[in-house]
């Protein structure tokens, strides 16, 4: 092993991983994944899965979403969105119905301990070797690619060689500190905190997920979201640089809210932690931000491909791994794994496709800061049904969502247009 050059080598087998890596299997291309937990593992998340999930699963394969639909036990369909402003009104949004998707919901919820085992299971393949329990400790940079030093529960030290790094070991990994030297990507992370309950209170809407914008919990936000067996995914998020400032203690103000706050106090009532609460940074990226560089691309959290307003990354997480495999493909045909290769085709590339999402993303997380704005938008469309069906589009149509960068948006709502 030592002596022979992989093509590539993947670090890390969450969402971006395991995209990357039945991607590469679809090109019939020998790669190792390592990995340094078991599966089934934990991932500290909301548990929402949006469209582009939906979006990158039927292109890996048209049966899986199929599956996931059919496991009523572990995934549950999303039908909409309940947002509350720090006023507590609220407005419930159901999601637009997608002719493409047929019958099926736009997203779904699902445990990602279920979830990521799930994908894990749909990787191995005969081009995959999927390593667990695998920690990566090095990356060295050599004449030919990387030399990859990772060691197994029993410490002994094991290296590969590759011409090709598929960084997909999110936040805390190690791709994202040694390749991004400076680790420029880290600087407008958020963070947040995860709770399992049973028994909350369903809303009567079914299967909607819930953004909170609670004046006990701002500049931060808390969620709802629903999942099977009467569990719940609640939890709380927010800028990292102002909880830091500000000193915010994000477990007290959220169990705070749950206790007093006049929407949800009472959906509480008889509800039970089932789990301890924990916390992790959700890293996002809003200025494109260079993630590939001679012999290696970065992925999902490693890339810090986080949505800055909906906190959501798994979508942006398998699609990146997904289109690495497709750039991993043409570089090994090209023999080229320069960094100007590779940023033309990756980087350029995915944040034509994803970087305009981000920016209107981060102008709308700067709503957050003005809870009067927030109140008024929720005001007005609880009255509106038109402006409520705008609202709903926003979900699946960007160039809609611009206009809240615009001011005559505001200004129509307040004309009543
Ligand atoms: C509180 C919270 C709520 C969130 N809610 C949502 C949500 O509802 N919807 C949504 O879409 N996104 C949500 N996210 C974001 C989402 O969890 C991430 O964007 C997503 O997990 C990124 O996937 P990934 O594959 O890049 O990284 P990860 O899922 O973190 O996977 C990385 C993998 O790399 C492995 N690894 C790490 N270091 C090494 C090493 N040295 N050697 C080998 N392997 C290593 C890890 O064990 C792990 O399996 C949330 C995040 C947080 C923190």
């Amino acid at each position: 092993m030592q002596n022979e050059i992989l093509p590539v080598v993947i670090i890390g087998c969450g969402p971006a991983g395991v995209s990357a890596s039945i991607f590469l299997s679809k090109q019939s291309i020998k790669h190792i994944v390592l990995e340094r937990q078991k599966f089934p593992r934990d991932k500290i998340c909301g548990d929402g899965f949006s469209g582009k999930t939906c979006f990158v699963l039927r292109k890996a394969n048209t049966a899986y979403l199929d599956e996931i639909f059919e496991q009523k036990e572990d995934y549950l369909p999303t039908h909409g969105i309940r947002f509350s402003a720090p006023n507590s009104k609220f407005i419930d949004i159901p999601f637009p119905v997608v002719d493409h998707i047929k019958s099926k919901a736009l997203g779904f919820t699902a445990k990602r301990i279920v979830f990521d085992d799930f994908m894990f299971r749909k990787a191995k393949t005969t081009s995959a070797n999927i390593i667990e329990n695998a920690t990566v400790n090095s990356i060295i940079k050599n004449e030919s690619g990387y030399s990859i030093h990772y060691h197994l529960p029993d410490r002994k030290e094991l290296i590969i060689n590759c011409s090709m790094i598929i960084g997909a070991d999110g936040d805390k990994g190690i791709s994202k500190k040694v390749l991004m030297k400076q680790n420029v990507l880290n600087r407008s992370a958020a963070i947040g905190l995860r709770a399992y309950y049973k028994n909350v209170k369903p809303l009567p809407n079914t299967n909607f997920i819930e953004l909170h914008f609670l004046k006990e919990v701002l500049p931060g936000y808390f969620w709802i979201f629903p999942l099977p067996n009467g569990d719940a995914n609640v939890g709380i998020g927010m800028d990292a640089a102002i909880a830091r400032k500000k000193k915010v203690n994000l477990r007290e103000s959220m169990l705070h809210a749950i206790n007093i706050n006049p929407l949800i106090k009472d959906r509480f009532t008889n509800a039970v932690l089932t789990d301890k609460i924990y916390g992790w940074g959700l890293p996002t990226n809003d200025d494109a931000a260079l993630i590939s560089g001679d012999n290696f691309l970065l992925t999902g959290d490693a890339a810090s491909l986080i949505d800055p307003f909906t906190g959501e990354g798994i979508g942006n997480a398998l699609y990146s791994g997904m289109l690495a495999a497709e750039v991993a493909g043409k570089a090994i045909f090209a023999n080229k794994f320069d960094a100007t290769f590779l940023k033309a085709h990756y980087d350029d590339v995915l944040y034509k496709k994803i970087g305009h999402e981000l920016q209107l993303s981060k102008t709308m997380q700067k709503l957050i800061n003005y809870p009067w704005l927030m109140n008024f938008i929720i005001n007005k469309s609880y009255k509106s049904i038109s402006l409520q069906n705008t609202i709903s589009s926003m979900f699946t149509d960007l160039d809609l969502r611009a206009h809240l960068k615009k001011p005559s948006f505001y200004w129509n709502i307040l004309m009543n247009k």
